[in-house]
């Protein structure tokens, strides 16, 4: 199968010049969605991973199946004001201002070894914020997945700067 054809270009979606791409034909299809949980399951098999963490809306999409395919916990990551119970947060910079992502303080514990999953890699801007509310809590990364890399915008860069190798089923 090639996921490339589950994936939807629509040109200047949120605004003029981007090049959306959605994801949805992927969820509408049980053997694409399946065939993509399936392929980061495989990269990621024997990592150690205890918990994923993925951010709001599409990385749920795909961090969920995999967290149940893998036998492990799922931890959210959301923007401010979502998440009832007490928050950690990490501010990081984007191209034109900053943005804000939050996890409960208890969702993931000192030991853990984490996975971070989003649907799409592109200015690595949202995975590192991710990289670093985890480490606060002490816990490890093992690795990160994505079902999509954008490549000219250096997010593979970005993660490795950060120290995390990122994987991707598509680039
Ligand atoms: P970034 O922080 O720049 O790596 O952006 C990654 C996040 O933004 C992912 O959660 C994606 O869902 C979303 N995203 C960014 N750019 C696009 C795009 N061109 N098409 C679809 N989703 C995107």
């Amino acid at each position: 199968m090639n996921l490339r054809d589950y994936i939807r270009d629509i040109p200047d979606y949120p605004k003029p010049g981007i090049m959306f791409f959605d994801i949805t034909p992927i969820l509408k299809s049980p053997k694409a969605l399946q065939y993509a949980v399936d392929g980061l399951a495989e990269r990621f098999s024997g990592c150690g991973a205890s918990k994923i963490v993925a951010a709001e809306a599409r990385g749920f999409l795909f961090g969920t199946p995999l967290a149940v395919k893998m036998g492990i916990g799922f931890a959210p990551v959301r923007k401010p004001g979502k998440l009832p119970y007490k928050n950690r947060s990490v501010t990081y910079d984007l191209e034109y201002g900053t943005d804000t992502l939050c996890m409960h303080e208890d969702a993931i514990d000192p030991g853990d070894k984490v996975l971070i999953i989003d649907d799409l890699l592109a200015t690595g801007g949202t995975a590192v914020g991710m990289v670093q509310l985890v480490r606060e809590t002490g816990a490890d990364i093992v690795g990160s997945g994505f079902v999509v890399e954008l490549g000219f915008l250096d997010g593979v860069k970005t993660m490795q700067n950060a120290g995390v190798e990122p994987t991707c089923l598509l680039t």
